[in-house]
């Protein structure tokens, strides 16, 4: 005999149906068991796939394999990005860069233009007082303290650099109003220099959203990112992900949902999720 086949008991009632009901009943529970188990079973193949991209121990957001994978397709979606800040020589991209604090890169564009056509060289500006200035870029917010930094900044190139703006961050950084920011961003994109990472509000929210830094503070956070990101991928990527903070991975209602990083992102205040979220990360 087969184990586990019941032979069909003789009726002594007559009411044979019990007996099928009980096997029945035996079938659909051992059934029934099989049912739970496999619904049990499920999650159980499949959590460790979910695991390999959230929360587990051994998730790593700053594993270079994670990084690189955010380098490549920050590469497929932004191949040619470039300084969104027009100029047509290095003076001009310390001026727009000064602008673009606390502004948008459209409204410095709308500024410059006239800007430069009235005043043409780094001299023409070293020969302002900053309260001549100021009309000229009021649009730009900030702008008492933009124009003091930009007429400061321009006497500073003329008197002590020959009015050539230097490719050096030491010397940059001693031009009034001229921070690590500014720096980077002209020794990048008009020296090629890769001398640093430019944290402006995108590069410091999406990094914090990408799990590539914790901090909170420009320079500490472009020290994190400098340590994840080759060199020779600085300046560019600092471009990209200021794009795709413009386009994609807005402030207030990132576009999850038609964002190419999104199963790498578990940014805490994403608006849409096929991965584990971390409340953390934003
Ligand atoms: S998934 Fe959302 S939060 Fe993450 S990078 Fe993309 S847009 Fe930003």
């Amino acid at each position: 005999m087969v184990r586990g086949v019941v032979p069909r008991q003789p009726a002594k009632s007559g009411r044979q149906d019990r007996v099928r009901t009980a096997a029945a009943g035996t079938r659909r529970a051992v059934e029934g068991t099989r049912v739970r188990s496999k619904i049990t079973k499920a999650p159980a193949v499949a959590s460790p796939a979910k695991k390999s991209v959230s929360g587990s121990a051994r998730y790593n957001p700053l594993s270079p394999e994670r990084v690189a994978e955010i380098l490549k397709r920050l590469n497929q979606l932004y191949p040619d990005v470039t300084c969104a800040l027009h100029h047509n020589n290095a003076w001009e991209l310390v001026v727009a860069t000064i602008l673009s604090a606390q502004c948008t890169d459209v409204r410095v564009n709308m500024v410059t233009p006239g800007l430069f056509q009235k005043y043409p060289t780094v001299q023409h500006f070293a020969a302002l007082k900053p309260e001549e200035l100021e009309p000229d870029i009021r649009s730009t917010g900030f702008f008492r303290n933009k124009a003091k930094s930009i007429v400061g900044a321009a006497k500073k190139v003329v008197e002590e650099f020959g009015g050539q703006v230097p490719d050096e961050m030491d010397k940059l950084l001693s031009l009034p109003g001229v921070a690590r920011k500014t720096a980077n961003v002209v020794l990048g994109s008009w020296f090629g220099k890769n001398e640093g990472v430019v944290v402006d509000t995108h590069v410091h929210r999406i990094s914090r959203r990408l799990e590539l830094t914790k901090n909170d503070d420009p320079r500490t956070i472009e020290q994190d990112l400098m340590k994840v990101i080759p060199r020779d991928r600085w300046t560019l990527f600092s471009h990209q992900i200021i794009w795709h903070g413009r386009k994609t991975c807005i402030a207030r209602k990132p576009k999850c949902a038609e964002c190419s990083l999104e199963n790498l992102c578990h940014a805490g205040d994403k608006t849409w999720s096929t991965v584990e979220m971390h409340k953390a990360a934003h």
